[in-house]
């Protein structure tokens, strides 16, 4: 089978800043070599003025539609913490916290949201996993540094529930309150209420706790939850496409979309969301990937981060470094692999958010009509072949060429 190979480079789209983005200026003779072999376009990851999440914009580059599969963070984080996520299933973004004050959680206030950045949470997380009960099952996991995820799951819940977390310091805990009128929402909300509780106590009693407190630490005594999401009927990438998924990526985000869809998610050493990610190991795991896999995405996050500081010329440092380490892709065979590089939305650095701009993406492929584009940047990308498609016309465009696709009519 024809394999496909997607590397989205995060947030790399930028707006022009005097004619000019980082894309446009970098020197990057590996991808605009990319985009002088292959058929060019600029796309609107979800749609026309819609302002993607990274989240939902994987969610559309993999042909899902974000208005029907994305529920919140919570199922992706809880996928991405190692939960085997079911339908049905409401699941939240969980940080460690540090609270303060007397009596009932709710009385008291947060002095930290990140328990002084704790992560050796393994012990508290066995802690409240054996020793909480609730009228449900549910499963705590652990995420990076101070974060974890959480699941309830059994019959009559709704995510239609406030957060716990206040998401201020010096803000008390939030009680739980259903969101709308629904029996359901109300029994979910006393559920997490009573969870908050029971967890407090035992994470405000446990002997890590008193050995951080004795050391001069902040205890992580609160599990502060916010982004719940029921976790929705979704089809693996695997059934839906018939071919396999792998993941290369540093940041728990993408890692979870890809367990989210079913995929697997190879792990890479030294590889991170942080500009210093070892980007030569993880272009050697996407190639090694397409060994045993038939459609592997290969993540690079840094250009993003850039583009949320503001940072012009860190920006376009970090493109002329990948551009360095994703040489190697540039000797696979385009008669047996599909290439796709794209950004998954724009970080303008004049916005240091993400915006709806369209973003550039390339298709190389033995028989694409190559067009007159000879740069990977958004100048160039409108003259492209591709002219302007959506994010979820992608994946239905690649499995066109490589003959995976069936006719439309007689
Ligand atoms: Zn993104």
């Amino acid at each position: 089978m024809k394999k496909v190979l997607m590397i989205v480079i995060d947030g790399a789209a930028d707006r022009s800043v005097n004619g000019k983005t980082p894309l446009s200026v970098a020197d990057k003779p590996n991808l605009d070599e990319i985009a002088r072999r292959g058929i060019n376009g600029i796309m609107d990851t979800i749609a026309p003025g819609i302002r993607p999440g990274s989240d939902t914009a994987h969610l559309a580059l993999l042909g899902y539609n974000p208005f029907e599969y994305y529920t919140g963070r919570g199922p992706i984080e809880a996928a991405g913490a190692g939960i085997e996520v079911k339908p049905g299933d409401v699941a939240f973004r969980v940080n460690f916290g540090t609270v303060e004050g007397e009596g009932s959680i709710f009385n008291k206030v947060v002095v930290d949201r990140r328990a002084g950045r704790v992560s050796d949470t393994e012990d508290l997380i066995r802690a409240i996993n054996e020793s909480v009960k609730l009228d449900v099952d549910f499963v705590l996991a652990k995420g990076s540094g101070h974060r974890a995820a959480l699941v309830l799951r059994g019959e009559n819940l709704s995510d239609k529930i406030s957060d716990t977390d206040p998401k201020k310091i010096g803000k008390k805990v939030k009680r739980c309150v259903p969101l709308d009128e629904s029996e359901d929402a109300k029994r979910t909300a006393e559920i997490i209420n009573d969870f908050m509780e029971q967890s407090h106590k035992i994470l405000d009693a446990h002997p890590f706790n008193k050995e951080r407190a004795e050391k001069g630490l902040l205890k992580a005594n609160a599990l502060l939850l916010r982004g719940a999401g029921e976790v929705p009927e979704v089809p693996k990438f695997q059934d839906r496409y018939g071919m396999s998924l792998a993941v290369v990526a540093g940041t728990t985000l993408i890692k979870g979309i890809g367990k989210f869809l079913g995929g697997d998610v190879i792990d890479v050493e030294g590889a991170s969301g942080a500009a210093d990610t070892n980007m030569d190991a993880k272009v050697d795991a996407a190639l090694k990937a397409l060994n045993s896999h038939d459609f592997v995405l290969l993540h690079f996050k840094a250009a993003d981060e850039l583009g949320h500081d503001g940072n012009f010329e860190g920006k376009r440092e970090f493109i002329e470094r990948l551009d360095t380490a994703i040489r190697p892709i540039l000797y696979l065979d385009f008669s047996e692999i599909c290439l796709i590089v794209v950004s998954d939305h724009t970080t303008p650095v004049s916005v240091k958010e993400h915006t709806a701009d369209p973003v550039p993406v390339t298709i190389v492929y033995d028989g694409v009509r190559v067009d007159e584009v000879t740069s990977f940047n958004e100048f160039q990308a409108y003259k492209g072949g591709l002219c302007r498609i959506r994010g979820a016309d992608l994946i239905n465009i690649v499995l066109d060429l490589i003959d995976l696709t069936s006719k439309f009519g007689a």
